[in-house]
């Protein structure tokens, strides 16, 4: 079954792919959000001139050896866009495989639909420590979450805090009002390794579980510092697009648990080699997904499937005020979370359904064979 048309629908923000076969069969994926008009550009212009014509059956194609070939054949371009570009590519695949067998893509990657239990996961850092428990403690009460992420320190802070005190003051407070959860924080690059030893210090202290990106993330030795001195689960991988800075990053055991993106990664059959490593080296993956497009369902349905999944989905809880062009993305939302858990259903494919207005105001651009002939 080969390939013969990619279309892309995109704003600045967010970018939807739909490839199609030469049986007519079709899929829709999603290149990385932000900048994902710039994205969209690299899937026509550096992505499907080596990916049109492949084989993309479930049977007989071989979704890793075409991401490595468009890799080789660009090789001059390392980095994120080409990787962005291609996870628009392999999950829209993927989506075409579940449809054509009518199943979801967690079954054809050896899982099956169900549960996945979630972690409210804040993105603010201009929240007060009170308003931040408030709010948790209310999606506690809603929605049944059992876990939940706040910020630490500023991103990429240079080891300053958003103000001074906030993060000596978040930590015990989320504490006390959600005395039997589990507590995460998130460091995003923000300190030197010492500084971040003594935030992990407090954070054990009051029994978080999860101490995510504490020293600049492109710095492994420094994070593996502070691996190595705390008990603290350390945490990391979100911006790793490239397998060997995963290898190297797993090999030494930078950090404790792995956290790739798919979407940055480059696409499903890119983190699966990123959790294959992982699990040789008997580290779980909890994968980075902050934001309600549609890479919070492609990661559902990976953890449903890989052996070594972490406890709980990375559930972002910023809405309109923080993400506006999250609004109207799907016909459904497939983001419903009840007693603490997201749920994959038995519907083919991605089971979810682009909105047709949605569509109708992006800007559209085809891929097509004869583009290549
Ligand atoms: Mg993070």
């Amino acid at each position: 079954m080969r390939l013969t048309r990619i279309e892309s629908f995109v704003t600045r923000d967010v970018g939807f792919v739909r490839v199609t076969a030469e049986t007519g069969a079709i899929g829709w994926g999603q290149v990385s959000t932000y900048q994902s008009d710039i994205t969209a550009e690299v899937l026509h212009r550096q992505v499907a001139p080596w990916a049109m014509g492949a084989d993309i059956s479930m049977e007989t194609g071989d979704l890793g050896d075409l991401t490595d070939l468009v890799t080789e054949r660009e090789h001059k371009f390392p980095g994120s866009y080409l990787r962005r570009a291609l996870g628009g590519l392999d999950t829209a695949v993927w989506d075409l495989r579940g449809r054509v067998a009518g199943q979801p893509v967690a079954a054809l990657l050896g899982g099956s639909a169900g549960p996945v239990r979630a972690y409210a996961s804040s993105m603010k850092r201009d929240i007060t420590p009170e308003n931040e428990t408030l709010r948790m403690q209310r999606l506690a009460d809603a929605h049944g979450f059992t876990a939940f992420k706040v910020r630490a320190g500023a991103e990429v802070g240079r080891g300053r805090d958003e103000w001074p005190g906030r993060t000596e003051a978040i930590i015990p407070a989320m504490r006390r009002a959600l005395p039997e959860a589990d507590l995460l924080i998130d460091g995003n690059s923000c300190y030197a390794p010492e500084q971040a030893i003594a935030v992990g210090r407090m954070l054990e202290d009051h029994g978080f579980c999860h101490f995510e990106e504490p020293c600049p993330y492109w710095e492994y030795e420094q994070t593996r510092a502070v691996a190595e001195a705390l008990e603290i689960d350390v945490t990391g991988g979100e911006q790793d697009c490239e397998l060997q800075n995963w290898r190297r990053m797993i090999d030494m055991r930078a950090v404790d648990v792995a956290q790739p993106d798919i979407l940055y990664l480059g696409g499903i059959a890119r983190t699966l080699r990123v959790c294959r490593m992982a699990e040789a080296a008997a580290m779980p993956v909890t994968p980075h997904c902050a934001n309600l497009s549609m890479v919070t369902l492609f990661t559902m349905h990976l953890l449903r499937a890989i052996p070594n999944a972490g406890p709980y989905l990375e559930f972002s809880i910023e809405g309109a005020d923080y993400y506006p062009w999250q609004e109207g993305l799907f016909r459904a939302s497939p983001y419903a979370v009840e007693d603490g858990q997201a749920r994959v259903t038995e519907a083919p494919g991605w089971g979810v359904e682009i909105c047709p207005d949605w569509l109708a105001r992006s800007q559209y651009r085809v891929s097509e064979a004869a583009d290549f002939a």
